[in-house]
């Protein structure tokens, strides 16, 4: 089975609208200046709240081959939740996609893998695809190795999934997030293959093969092609990187 490979930008808490407007402007023209050569490629973009809208109305007045997504929703639906943002505004605003359970949310906002579990069930019952985030603290790898905390992660969120329901799953090791310090294309693709069986055991073989898998955590245009070729990677997921229109762009055109 293929898999479109995905390779999404993660602003953080960078760009307020009038802001995103221009990146966009640019990154489209950037990535529509030199067509991919080869593979076909998903690009998107998550820009902060206050943005979608402004960003969602150039994507779809000009057409723009570019998807977008929050960074985050609530587990509930509507009601008194003060702050929050719901499954059903994103999708009202043609988000395809929404970030869960970045290890900044994990930390920050002491989010746990119920939570993960219950937005990414939240995300999926209003149409948005989840891309689900999973990965070890520097103490997690010298205490269990590699796998286990990422896949114990992604674990929690499975056992609510039925085998048809699509989600993205992105392995970030916290470490490498904003370090500098990437993981090896070695080191992703072992772990992307744990949680490709994770998937296995949990939905079956035809979810596990379906399932994109990114690698998120450092990537810059001059690795992301040795992260490609691994055999298990789908994709990234950037962060500091995604801010650059020509740094992103020349991940999105990795071959
Ligand atoms: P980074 O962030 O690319 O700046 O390391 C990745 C992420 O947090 O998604």
């Amino acid at each position: 089975m293929t898999r479109t490979p995905l390779i999404a930008g993660n602003w953080k808490m960078n760009l307020d609208h009038l802001q995103s407007i221009a990146f966009v402007q640019k990154l489209a023209w950037s990535l529509r200046d030199a067509k991919h050569s080869s593979a076909e490629v998903e690009v998107a973009v998550f820009p902060p709240f206050t943005d979608l809208r402004s960003v969602q109305t150039l994507i779809s007045a000009d057409k723009l081959d570019l998807a977008h997504g929050g960074q985050d929703l609530s587990a509930h639906d509507s009601g008194a939740y003060t702050g929050e943002i719901s499954g059903a505004f994103l999708a009202a605003l043609e988000c395809r996609y929404v970030i869960i359970g970045h290890s900044e949310r994990r930390q920050y906002h002491h989010e746990d893998d119920a939570l993960v579990a219950a937005k990414t069930v939240a995300a999926l019952r209003h149409g948005v695809t989840p891309v689900v985030c999973v990965g070890e603290t520097a103490e997690d790898l010298e205490a269990h190795g590699p796998s286990a905390v990422p896949v114990g992660q992604l674990a929690a969120v499975l056992a609510e999934l039925a085998p048809d329901q699509e989600i993205v799953v992105a392995y970030e090791p916290v470490w490498a997030i904003g370090s500098g310090q990437a993981a090896t294309p070695e080191q992703a693709q072992q772990v992307c293959v744990a949680l490709r069986a994770e998937i296995e055991t949990a939905l079956g073989a035809e979810a596990a093969q379906r399932t994109r898998i990114l690698y998120g955590g450092s990537v810059k245009a001059a690795n992301i092609a040795g992260f490609m070729k691994q055999k298990d990677v789908d994709g990234a997921l950037v962060g500091g990187a995604s801010l650059d229109v020509d740094e992103f762009s020349a991940i999105a055109r990795f071959p």
